[in-house]
């Protein structure tokens, strides 16, 4: 006993001599807009066994809007989009008129528009190195913001080759290797929009999500690796049928406003001219039919969507699987609304994603029900037991259960 425990001592010491840390390695990985019921399709041996051998929710609770950066910035944050301030794939500021897109590099990597602070941040603020291949919002210019180790995003990267980069970084010397790491994938998502949830083509998707997985777990496997790192599996949102007969032409309703509309599909912004909300809502209001409308100021909390700058004086929800558009989109309306989409609200069953744990952390062989995306966060902190950002809304008390020994 005494030797064993001298054993121990001097490892310890040898480690923290040469600056090693010694705690886990967590790989947190994202399929977007993997629906959470995809699991139950029986085209996904690898990802249902990852699960039984470690914890599976019944789904993933999106944040509103169930879009990609949102979501994936409020998984690595914590926080509602209306507090990390990435509400939409693509936004104005209403102070200032300036634009984010992340389809434009220039604003998608520049700093400033993210407000919260990501887990590779806490971990580096905490002595921890990070790595990312291409998780939404790890491309952040400024010191910091993004992981030490990371790749601009190019989807035409093939799944092999982002799991070969990630596993280069985890078998880098022990002084220099990422403890936290994510990968993503976009396949699923893609597929979804252009040919909708049931199609034969979202299950190629989802059977070449499943080979990823399967590579990942092979290439861990042969770095001896499998049993020593905690795998965390996610989407961002799932998807849902969209139809060109279930389209409706905002720009038309307000024909006569002055107004700019941003975006289309589940959700349309609405920026009057000064002075013009009231009589905007009103009338959008009034005429209603298959969408919610709401201002900054009656938004349901439940959505969480009031509270930032950035929230746009008017926001249009469509019913699930209707879409908004205006009158350039009504010519597109055919290629772009006849697959699937997300974006709807986030207690629309269509828009959960999943959520999948495995690794010497978490339980073995334990199914729980939903689980919320702004929980990983300072689920991710409890498992490296470092201190979170405290401007958080996710809470560790909705999630601790599914660790070992809870
Ligand atoms: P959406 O379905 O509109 O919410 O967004 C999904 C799309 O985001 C996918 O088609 C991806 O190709 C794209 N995407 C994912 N990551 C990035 C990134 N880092 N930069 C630009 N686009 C991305
Ligand atoms: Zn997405
Ligand atoms: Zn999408």
């Amino acid at each position: 006993m005494k030797k064993l425990f001298k054993i121990t001592v001097g490892i310890a010491l040898l480690l923290s001599l040469q600056n090693i840390y010694a705690g886990p390695y967590v790989i947190l990985v994202s399929f977007d807009g993997f629906r959470w019921d995809y699991l139950n399709r029986r085209i996904t041996p690898t990802l249902l066994d990852i699960s039984t051998k470690g914890t599976r929710a019944l789904s993933l609770r999106p944040s509103f809007p169930s879009k990609t950066f949102p979501n994936h910035y409020s998984i690595v944050t914590g926080m509602y989009p209306e507090n990390h301030g990435i509400i939409a794939n693509n936004f104005i500021d209403p102070q200032t008129g300036e634009r984010y897109n992340i389809s434009d590099t220039v604003s998608k990597w520049d700093e400033k528009w993210y407000m919260g602070e990501a887990f590779w941040e806490t971990a580096e603020k905490n002595g921890l190195k990070s790595a990312s291949i291409f998780w939404p919002g790890s491309e952040i210019r400024g010191a910091g913001k993004h992981p030490e180790y990371f790749k601009y995003y190019n989807s035409r990267m093939p799944y092999t080759d982002r799991i070969d980069t990630l596993l280069a970084w985890l078998t880098l010397p022990s002084s220099n290797r990422p403890h936290f790491l994510s990968l993503y994938f976009e396949y699923t998502d893609t597929y979804g929009h252009r040919f909708g949830p049931n199609s034969s083509e979202v299950n190629e998707a989802i059977r070449k999500s499943d080979s990823a997985a399967a590579y990942l777990v092979k290439r861990l496997t042969e770095i001896s690796m499998i049993d020593s790192v905690d795998l965390i599996i996610v989407s961002d949102h799932g998807m849902t049928e969209t139809s060109p007969e279930r389209i409706i032409n905002v720009e038309e309703i307000l024909e006569g406003y002055n107004c700019d509309l941003y975006d289309s599909g589940p959700v349309m912004r609405v920026h009057p001219s000064a002075g013009d909300v009231k009589k905007v809502y009103e009338h959008l209001k009034g005429n209603a039919s298959h969408f919610k409308v709401y201002t900054k100021d009656n938004i349901p909390s439940f959505y969480h969507y009031s509270k930032g700058l950035l929230t746009p004086p008017i926001t249009v929800i469509a019913d699930p699987g209707w879409s908004l558009l205006d009158n350039k989109g009504i010519d597109r309306s055919a290629k772009y609304f006849s697959g699937g989409n997300h974006g709807y609200e986030k207690d629309f069953l269509d828009m959960n994603g999943i959520f999948i744990a495995s690794g010497p952390s978490f339980k073995s062989c334990y199914q729980t029900g939903t689980l919320w995306n702004i929980d990983i966060y300072p689920l991710l902190a409890k498992l490296f037991d470092i201190k979170p950002n405290k401007n958080i809304d996710g809470n560790l008390e909705r999630i601790e259960f599914i660790l070992k020994g809870r």
